[in-house]
């Protein structure tokens, strides 16, 4: 066997998740010349919801394969089920895939284009004795499939001759019967240790609209049995998916058979492919949930703005949030692929956001919970600019100028009036730096009526002008700041973990909606420097000492920005905010 590509170095600074068994089962195909070497992966979400940071995971893997063996990846909406599939989830998963840096080319593909093949397929299980016309009921198929450690009883159906299954099908499709009362099984094997494998059902009677075939249909296939049939007819040869499915891969590989059987494999460049599965563990996150159904709750239910909120682990809303692609992407590579199934912490996805964002995202100063500072040695309507780094870590940002004067505000935080060990921050006599400007040290507090204080007084050492005293004396405490005249307030949004608990579905006798966290948002008004009111919608920047946030896309409006907040930042507040 012949080593594989050599794989990406891991991003996790340590632990080897590239050379993982996905990875090692395509590699080894391609080395040994399985379907000419060809890799032809898809990624199949089903349009009846928005897309997760659960599906990224997917896509990263699905497209990720294809594009490091030199292949190709569709995008295929798996839309075989006419209930609750909608044209806005098609585009929203679109835009999503293409958001996150994948491209599907020409690909894009309907499952629902493929009914009358599939159709087609059944009539030809059923000639071949394959399948036939069962009419138990649901509750009395469940009753003779029996529990995997005893045999299952045969349906009395099961021997019905096949022009008898061919005609009954034909009439259920015609919409004959009602739901329930026929479906079409395989037949297999009633005594297979594996449940899928006796006598599944395939075909079953659904009398619900389809939302792009509209009445055509009033059968349906079932996942198991679709599934296999569009990955042999898109010749896909990987086919990757989560391990719930495992179990079912044998039911998958026997649909596969059949249509090598009837000659349906797809040929490509003279090669005949024959797709074969395997499966990965699903991601979880603490302190979210990834089910569409639960997430569809949420939405309609209103507890939070719709698929796009902020708060949801969905990819609309992780991109409104101000997470870039990258840092999904970033994530995936980190967490890697294996069958183990885990949580991952929520936090180390924020770490990839982080770094990613450290890189790009420009420093701006904001004060989210404003305290009022006078330099009583400062000149009444004395103004000035100083000049403030916009990126550290990017050396082609520039600079830009920030505006000064007597009034400031500062972080309330930032101040105590009593300071406790280790306080470096501002306190009466104890100098501090304002980030970019001065030298300053507090001299008295105003209070008001209730004994808050409402303003801190003191002086600037003229000679630091730029933040550094000549004498190059150490302060300890750097703070941010704006200048009080020309700060403008600006709509903020300080986002919090959705739920109160890692894991909201632990408890079975309580709703996950329990667990909301009632703070997870939390909106204020932000003093801002000038600049910021130049962010545009989706931009990011970093608030410095505070986080990172972005502009949101929904409710910004020229010249207005409301700030998301995306992140916090690791930095507490113990020492300077450097
Ligand atoms: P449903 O709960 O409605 O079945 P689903 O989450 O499985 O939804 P699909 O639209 O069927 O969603 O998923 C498309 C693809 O994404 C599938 O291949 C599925 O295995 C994969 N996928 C879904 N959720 C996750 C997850 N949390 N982690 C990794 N892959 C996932
Ligand atoms: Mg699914």
């Amino acid at each position: 066997m012949s080593e594989p590509k050599p794989a990406p170095a891991p991003a996790n600074g340590g632990a080897d998740t590239s050379r993982h068994f996905v990875r090692q089962f395509i590699a080894d195909d391609v080395a040994a010349g399985r379907n000419g070497g060809q890799v032809v992966t898809r990624f199949p979400p089903e349009p009846n919801g928005y897309l997760h940071i659960g599906h990224a995971k997917a896509i990263c893997i699905d497209f990720g394969m294809a594009r490091e063996f030199g292949g190709r990846c569709h995008l295929r909406m798996d839309d075989t089920n006419p209930s609750k599939e909608s044209e806005e989830y098609v585009e929203a998963i679109k835009r999503d895939v293409r958001w996150l840096g994948f491209d599907w080319g020409e690909h894009f593909y309907y499952a629902a284009d493929y009914f009358e093949r599939m159709y087609a397929v059944a009539e030809e299980l059923i000639k071949r004795n394959f399948a036939y016309v069962c009419e138990l009921s649901q509750e009395e198929w469940k009753s003779y499939r029996g529990v995997p450690t005893v045999p299952g009883r045969e349906s009395p159906y099961r021997a019905r001759p096949a022009a008898e299954s061919l005609d009954l099908f034909a009439r259920m499709r015609a919409g004959e019967f009602p739901e329930g009362s026929r479906c079409l099984r395989a037949r297999i094997d009633m005594a297979s240790p594996n449940i899928h494998f006796r006598d599944p059902v395939i075909y079953r009677i659904m009398r619900q609209p389809h939302y792009r075939r509209g009445d055509d249909w009033q059968v349906y296939p079932t996942y198991d049995f679709a599934h296999p049939i569009e990955d042999v007819l898109e010749g896909i040869t990987h086919s990757l998916c989560t391990l719930e499915f495992e179990v079912h891969r044998p039911l998958y590989d026997w649909v596969v058979d059949r249509m090598d059987e009837m000659g349906l494999l797809t040929v490509r460049d003279g090669h005949t492919i024959r797709p074969q599965q395997r499966e990965f563990a699903r991601l979880a996150l603490d302190y979210t949930i990834m089910s569409k159904r639960k997430l569809l709750q949420l939405v309609q239910e209103q507890r939070v703005e719709g698929w796009d909120d902020p708060r949801l682990p969905t990819l609309s809303g992780l991109r409104r949030r101000g997470y870039p692609p990258a840092a999904i992407r970033d994530f995936c590579d980190r967490i890697g692929v294996s069958k183990f199934k885990s949580a991952t912490e929520l936090a180390l996805l924020e770490a990839c956001v982080r770094e990613q964002l450290n890189r790009t995202a420009p420093r701006r100063m904001a004060v989210l919970d404003p305290l009022r500072v006078v330099i009583d040695n400062y000149p009444e309507d004395g103004e000035e600019h100083f000049e403030a780094v916009n990126n550290p870590e990017d050396s082609v940002a520039g600079t830009r100028r920030v505006p000064f004067s007597r009034e400031l505000w500062i972080e309330r935080e930032d101040f105590m009036e009593m300071p406790q060990k280790k306080f470096f921050r501002m306190a009466p006599g104890q100098e501090v730096r304002l980030r970019y400007a001065c030298l300053f040290t507090c001299t008295r507090v105003e209070k008001d009526a209730t004994g808050r204080v409402v303003a801190v007084h003191g002086n600037y050492d003229p000679a630091s002008r730029g933040g550094t005293a000549p004498d190059g004396r150490k302060v300890k405490g750097t703070l941010h700041w704006v200048s009080a005249r020309h700060a403008q307030p600006a709509e903020t949004r300080l986002y919090d973990r959705l739920f109160t608990v890692p894991d909201p579905e632990a408890d079975d006798t309580r709703a996950f909606t329990d667990f909301l966290n009632p703070a997870s948002l939390r909106t204020v008004t932000a003093w801002v420097e000038p600049a910021l009111l130049e962010t545009l919608p989706g931009e990011g920047v970093q608030f410095e000492r505070l986080g990172y946030f972005c502009a949101d896309t929904r409710h910004s409006r020229p010249g207005a920005p409301v700030f998301n907040r995306t992140v916090t930042l690791k930095d507490s507040w113990s020492t300077s905010g450097g």
